[in-house]
């Protein structure tokens, strides 16, 4: 059976050799040894300012709105994964949904100025398929009008953006370590700023609000990642240039191989060094789309509909005002695209799409 992703699995005798620091140290979370090393390579990795992991990728989001959208309208795209709306949701704001740009798929900017009211307090937008959202634009319209900036950056490990980590620009950014992501600790995320008095306010939010054992600076709730998710954050890091490698022999076959003048794909913002995350197409129509998908199925290829449907459909959302968003949703599809996919299975996968396209 092929998958559209399959975790990455590092040798297990190198999560053992963590395991057991682990049971030296007889310390499980809270600040240990292992968060500590992993928080440290990881911004030296990425080159990012300042990082807090965390336990998953959802609560950076929950907590940045939390800190910054004060229940107010919060500007965001349908063309995301759900945790994006419904973390807008949960911490009492209203999203506001600004449709997409159709090649890039990042939230189109020319429309972000339209939505805001004297209710806006945030923008938290979503760097779709590791493709920068255009950064510059959306901090100038954000300074203008006096609000936040949330980069919802779940696909971005590893993405720059004229030269620096795309984790670098906005007020906060998050990414997910989840298993089916590029970089993973199991289940896992961090929360990335610009700067101290940020990281501060953040870190205390994402640990009961504490200031040492006795002294609360204000709410907070439990983020923390654990040692042992750390652990597998330790064990997977080293093999990172590995699994973009083999991703990019993937992203090359499909280029290479697949009839794009029947099909489109991806179109990346200008100044990115990509990290192969997804290998999106985007079909002339969805009974095209759906047409293939069986033919796969068939074949025991399973590739996803993602992202679909449109957020605006969600049973709590009553707004439709986002026709490109939905659009593409009904016709984009993420191939199969993950370390060892073999020459064969790739050669079965295009013939079965290009064969089938009209
Ligand atoms: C995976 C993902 C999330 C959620 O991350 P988790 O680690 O699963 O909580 C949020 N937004 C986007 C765009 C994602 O792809």
């Amino acid at each position: 059976m092929i998958n559209v992703t399959k975790t990455f699995f590092p040798p297990i005798e190198d999560y053992q050799k963590h395991l057991e620091r682990i049971w030296d140290n007889q310390w499980l979370t809270n600040n240990g040894e292992l968060y500590k090393e992993l928080s440290q390579k990881l911004q030296d990795y990425l080159g990012a300012n300042h990082i807090i992991p965390m336990t998953n990728g959802t609560l950076p989001i929950q907590i940045a709105l939390n800190a910054y959208a004060n229940q107010g309208e919060v500007i965001t795209t349908p063309f995301s994964y759900v945790a994006t709306t419904a973390s807008i949701v949960w911490e009492k704001c209203t999203p506001v949904f600004v449709d997409i740009h159709p090649e890039y798929l990042t939230i189109d900017e020319t429309k972000i100025e339209a939505a805001i009211t004297d209710k806006t307090t945030a923008i938290l937008a979503t760097h779709v398929y590791g493709n920068p959202c255009a950064v510059e634009e959306i901090e100038a319209i954000a300074k203008k009008h006096n609000l936040k900036v949330i980069y919802d950056a779940a696909h971005c490990f590893r993405v720059t953006y004229k030269g620096q980590s795309i984790f670098n620009y906005g007020d906060v950014s998050t990414c997910s370590f989840h298993a089916t992501k590029l970089f993973h600790t199991g289940e896992g995320g961090a929360l990335f700023c610009q700067d101290k008095q940020i990281y501060h306010e953040m870190f205390y939010r994402h640990n009961f609000g504490h200031d040492g054992p006795e002294k609360y600076h204000g709410l907070g709730l439990n983020a923390k990642m654990s040692e042992l998710q750390a652990a597998m954050g330790l064990s997977v890091l080293p093999y990172m240039q590995e699994i973009i490698s083999e991703r990019r022999r993937v992203c090359k076959y499909y280029d290479q191989h697949l009839d794009f003048s029947l099909l489109s794909k991806l179109q990346l913002r200008e100044g990115t060094d990509w990290n192969y995350s997804y290998y999106p197409v985007i079909f002339k129509t969805e009974t095209e789309l759906l047409n293939i998908k069986t033919n796969l199925e068939n074949n025991n290829i399973n590739p996803r509909r993602y992202f679909f449907p449109s957020l605006e459909e969600l049973p709590y959302i009553q707004s439709s005002n986002c026709q490109i968003a939905k659009d593409i949703g009904e016709r984009v599809m993420c191939l199969p695209l993950y370390v060892d996919l073999k020459d064969a299975d790739l050669y079965r996968i295009v013939d079965i799409i290009n064969s089938n396209l009209k």
